[in-house]
């Protein structure tokens, strides 16, 4: 018998039948002997939809009200999956965030889980009950209403495993596991069996949304092991027939490069003449790094009488208060600030990379022989990243998996 977290994304809880679906899946695992809590998503669309209403009203809100907002969505999928558990003959309950409570800091809009009290969830799991958890939400400990950042659920859903210690987490979705790139872009990419920690938490970060970064690096910090599964298929979690995220995968058993990342989430910023001297990185990234601004990549161009460009990226939905932060620093001399959205950023991940060079090299010429320009490059030990002009990205992601090896 282990107990389990299982969790539900939004297309797979998008209408009444497929949250029955997924209920039958949770009645199969009880049946196996299995205790189940259960955290879901908002149906899909949902939260978009939320979140404009918000930036209707205007485009700076409130953050706590915004909470008040987003955090509904999760709401209405609880109770209903609750209901649909009923139906199938187990005893389910709802548990919303502040009821359990699910303790998060102040950080409105991208809070960070503090605390999960687990004493009477233990109760309820030894008396035989499901509960049915909101993705997403928590309370301040203002007692205010918080929410976890887009896609969030998937960070409630491994933080309640480990506060359980839960023998596993399974994320039910709407593709059957980790892949080697996106399969909506590229369709012949494959699944991965095993995956360690570390390459899901680059994968995730480099914009390989099917789970959240931060879920990731719970999971690595706690040892939950992880398991990512369609929810379309007809096996549940305990057929392990998914991906597992785990730090027991054998080096023998790792590839060179283990997958293609791609982020259309990016936006290049270039200062124009601004004067070549000592300090000048500091007077630009400092003013942004207290303004919260996430800067990411980052090159600095060759210098002509003695001025030069600073160019670096920054999340799309940041690069407004980026310029904003810019045009104010007033010890900052500038010719012009140059915005493009129209870039995206893919990078190659591979624990290999670590003991073989080369990775780089192709890389670079595959790029170059399909005409695709490079504007900016950034590495780590186990991954390398470009930026080029976004319409080129299914171009590039599908001729690096082609040129790894990795095509199925
Ligand atoms: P959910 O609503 O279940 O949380 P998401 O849309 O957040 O689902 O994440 C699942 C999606 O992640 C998939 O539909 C897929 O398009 C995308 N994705 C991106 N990269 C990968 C990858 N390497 N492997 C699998 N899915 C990926
Ligand atoms: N519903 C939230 C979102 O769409 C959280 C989640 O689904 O993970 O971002
Ligand atoms: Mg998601």
């Amino acid at each position: 018998m282990s107990l389990i977290v299982a969790k539900f994304g939004g297309t797979s809880v998008s209408d009444i039948e497929r949250i029955k679906n997924a209920a039958s899946k949770i009645a199969r695992e009880v049946e196996s002997g299995h205790k189940v809590v259960v955290v879901v998503s908002a149906m899909s669309g949902v939260t978009n939809k939320l979140v404009e209403y918000c930036s209707d009203i205007s485009p700076i809100y409130d953050v706590r009200e915004y909470d008040i907002v987003v955090s509904s969505g999760e709401q209405i999928t609880a109770g209903l999956m609750a209901m649909a558990l009923q139906k199938c003959g187990i005893v389910a309950r709802s548990w919303l965030g502040w009821q359990i409570p699910i303790v998060t800091d102040g950080t409105h809009g991208k809070a960070r889980i503090e605390n999960i009290d687990t004493d009477e969830l233990h109760n309820r799991l030894n008396d035989g009950e499901v509960a049915v958890i909101p993705g997403f939400q928590g309370i301040t400990v203002q007692g205010r209403v918080a929410t976890l950042g887009r896609g969030g659920s998937d960070t409630s859903a491994v933080a309640i495993a480990a506060a359980l210690k839960a023998d596993r987490c399974d994320i039910y979705t709407d593709v059957s596991g980790v892949y080697t790139a996106d399969p909506r872009i590229v369709p012949a990419a494959k699944k991965i069996h095993k995956i360690s920690y570390e390459e899901m938490l680059e994968l995730a970060s480099l914009g390989s949304k099917v789970l959240q970064t931060r879920s990731v690096e719970m999971a690595a910090k706690n040892g939950v092991p992880v398991q990512v599964l369609s929810s379309f298929d007809d096996e549940v979690g305990s057929a392990r027939k998914g991906t597992l995220v785990t730090n027991e995968v054998n080096i023998m058993e790792q590839e060179l490069v283990s997958g293609i990342a791609h982020s259309r989430d990016e936006t290049k910023i270039t200062v124009v003449g601004v004067e070549d001297v000592p300090g000048i990185a500091a007077r630009i990234f400092e003013p942004l790094a207290k303004a919260a601004v996430n800067v990411d990549m980052i090159v600095q161009n060759i210098s002509l009488d003695g001025l030069t460009d600073m160019t670096f990226t920054v999340p799309r939905n940041e690069a407004d208060l980026a310029t904003k932060t810019l045009k104010e620093n007033v010890d900052l001399a500038y010719q012009d600030i140059v915005v493009n959205d129209n870039v995206s950023k893919i990078s190659v991940v591979g624990i290999g990379m670590k003991s073989h060079a080369g990775v780089a090299n192709t890389m670079f010429r595959v790029l170059a022989d399909k005409s695709i320009n490079i504007q900016v490059i950034s590495t780590s030990e186990i991954k390398i990243s470009v930026l080029i002009e976004e319409d080129y990205t299914e171009l590039a992601v599908r001729s690096l998996h082609v040129a790894y090896g990795l095509d199925a």
